[in-house]
């Protein structure tokens, strides 16, 4: 958790804390990620990556952002959980790759190439 806190940091962004809400939020103006205070560590995982994934590809613009932050989604458990064999039940998939629900369902969902650009 500490290489992706730090990862925050070299990214340019201040890394600051939240009680309640949502797991993690991306602030471009502030240049602030704000991550859940409280979050298990596999929450924690996949919400600095994804909030990582935000500040590599930067704001989006006001219409796409609801397309963006699926994409986002996307990208980030694809990098979290590579491989997906076949019969693994979602319960497998969250201990082997140490990440949440969400971020499975996530990455059972197709990829769309066109909307990586
Ligand atoms: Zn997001």
């Amino acid at each position: 958790m500490q290489q992706l806190q730090a990862m925050v940091l070299v990214m340019g962004y201040q890394l600051v804390f939240h009680d309640g809400g949502p797991k993690g939020a991306t602030s471009f103006d502030n240049a602030t990620v704000s991550v859940r205070r409280n979050l298990t560590e596999a929450e924690a995982r996949v919400t600095y990556l994804h909030e990582l994934v935000h500040t590599f590809r930067g704001p989006a613009h006001l219409a796409d952002e609801e397309a963006e932050e699926e994409q986002v989604e996307l990208l980030t458990s694809r990098l979290l959980i590579p491989r997906m064999e076949n019969g693994l039940t979602d319960h497998l998939v969250r201990r082997r790759f140490k990440v949440d629900a969400e971020c499975v369902e996530a990455r059972r969902r197709p990829l769309r190439e066109d909307r990586i650009a």
